[in-house]
């Protein structure tokens, strides 16, 4: 395909609180966006829902409004590529088109009994010997077994043929295209799909109860999909017809991985937003986690086989921040908190261990809750603002001291860290991150590396791109943080962190509670 200046690439980022589309021109460079939220739908405690015709309504409104105020015709997109919050479960009508019910969210809780039932059973080292995953209510695997018990009739449908299963990718992929398809990365979510197959595993649709006819089809994350007519978004563009293929699909935190060009064995990114996600490149096969990570599918280009990760979710980085700003008012806004924490020399020995909702990888346990050790009469809301955002490093570390146990990194692969997301705006943490892992963090100058992920995605099953190494050469640092402080300090610092986190655990054990596994 002959590459002209004025074609570009579009992606779909259709996360958990809204859908977003972006067009980049061939140096990866951001031309156009457009953003809209979409209702979080509460019907009881712990459990949380979105309307799936509501986010595709808002898919073919962010395409238009994008394109329309940027003055980029529709027939410039030479292709699209999909990135979406993973595991949230959608089931929807094969003729109608229609979905059923509202889909369950990842963050939805309401199968934690069948889990803890599932780990009783003795599932856990089956489902993480062929999924990569525990038992959790997080996956999509529960959620649908779910709906097929409690919606009336969905399973009779979908035994029928007439009820189809998808996360979002699938079901935007499907309302563009028609096609009922997935790509590996968003099926390693599931906790259906075989990690070393790459196809639905036969033992777990039966222990889930889920007939094999509702599921999409396993694809790779860098093929053309299917054709979206662009004009079907709903105020029309002037112009011919414009089918555009839909050609690059990958799970919001592989999008990221992929984004950040992370594309060699021991390549690590890091994106700090609500929580934190840690995915390092492990190469093309799947590397079993010891320490409480996750294993993934990192993509899957075209019929190459399956480069692999393994991932760990911290849950609340940032999300400590805003409740500094929304919960304690002591800042005014998360920019803020950089200047307050760089009024103070330290913490003056404070530590905030933010576990509101239990703590993640790597240590799993659901019953840890908030911890502040160390106070004394001296202690100011700076000490506790730069706490919280050292704590977002230290939690970091927590996690690439697990990954480094699980998949050493050679030592003549480039150790640094390449990080992303809305806190990486803040300086004092980057630098603090580079202190506390003794290592460079990297900061890239497109900061939606999930949009451009996809991008890049689509744009290499079309042509538009020609290579891996071409995207690694669009892929630029704004800014290296290189570490400063001496290591004996650093050592000190997470010593006494790890101190806090004990403090954290130790207030579950002595309540009555008991970590998970
Ligand atoms: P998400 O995608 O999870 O909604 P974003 O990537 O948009 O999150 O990042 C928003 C998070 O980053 C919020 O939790 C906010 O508190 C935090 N944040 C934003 N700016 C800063 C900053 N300058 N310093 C520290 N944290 C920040």
């Amino acid at each position: 395909m002959s590459v002209s200046k004025t074609t570009y690439i579009g992606a779909i980022d259709q996360g958990t609180t809204g859908t977003r589309f972006m067009v980049f021109d061939h140096s990866g460079e951001p031309v156009a966006r457009a953003y809209r939220e979409h209702r979080q739908i509460y019907p009881q405690p712990g459990w949380v829902e979105h309307d799936p015709e509501e986010i595709w309504q808002n898919t073919l409104a962010v395409v238009a409004e994008a394109l329309s105020t940027s003055g980029i015709g529709a027939e410039q997109i030479a292709a699209i590529g999909v990135t979406n919050q993973r595991e949230t479960t959608v089931v929807w009508d094969a003729r109608s088109g229609r979905a059923i019910c509202n889909a369950i969210v990842w963050q939805d809780r309401r199968t934690a009994d069948r889990c803890s039932q599932l780990a009783r059973d003795g599932w856990t080292e089956r489902l993480r010997a062929k999924t990569g995953l525990p038992p959790d209510p997080y996956f999509s695997a529960t959620k649908l077994e779910w709906l097929l018990r409690n919606v009336s009739g969905l399973r009779e449908r979908a035994e029928r043929g007439e009820a189809l299963f998808g996360t979002i990718d699938a079901w935007l992929i499907w309302k563009m295209t028609g096609v009922h398809s997935t790509d590996a990365t968003n099926a390693s979510r599931t906790m259906l799909l075989n990690l070393h197959t790459l196809d639905w595993d036969e033992e777990l649709l039966e222990l889930f109860g889920v007939p094999r006819r509702m599921l999409p089809a396993v694809r790779s994350s860098c093929e053309v999909y299917g054709a979206f007519d662009l004009k079907r978004r709903p105020e029309g563009l002037a112009g011919a017809a414009n089918e555009v293929p839909v050609a690059g699909v990958l799970g919001d935190q592989q999008a990221a991985l992929f984004g950040q060009a992370g594309f060699a064995v021991g390549d690590t990114k890091n994106t700090y937003g609500t929580g934190s996600f840690l995915l390092r490149n492990t190469g093309d096969g799947p590397v079993a986690s010891r320490h409480g990570l996750l294993t993934t599918v990192a993509y899957r280009l075209a019929d190459r086989p399956a480069c692999y990760a393994l991932e760990g979710s911290v849950f609340i980085t940032g999300a400590a921040v805003q409740w500094l700003r929304d919960g304690l008012k002591i800042i005014s806004s998360a920019a803020e908190s950089e200047a307050l924490a760089r009024s103070v020399q330290d913490t003056g020995g404070v530590y905030f261990v933010p576990a509101f909702a239990g703590l993640g990888a790597p240590h799993w346990n659901p019953y840890a809750r908030g911890t502040v050790v160390g106070l004394t009469r001296g202690t100011t809301s700076a000490h506790l603002v730069r706490a919280a955002l050292e704590a977002i490093a230290y939690q970091s570390r927590d996690v690439l001291e697990a990954m480094n146990a699980d998949a050493p990194v050679s030592p003549d692969v480039d150790a640094a860290l390449k990080v992303d997301g809305g806190a990486v705006k803040n300086d004092f943490l980057c630098q603090f991150q580079s202190d506390v892992l003794g290592v460079p963090v990297v900061r890239p100058t497109v900061g939606e590396t999930t949009a451009l992920g996809a991008a890049y995605a689509a744009g290499l099953a079309v042509g538009y791109w020609q290579s891996l190494e071409e995207i690694k050469g669009l892929w630029k640092a704004d800014r290296t943080f290189q570490p400063q402080m001496d290591a004996e300090q650093r050592e000190q610092l997470y010593s006494g962190w790890q101190d806090a986190v004990r403090c954290a655990l130790s207030w579950a054990r002595e309540s009555g509670k008991q970590p998970r596994t």
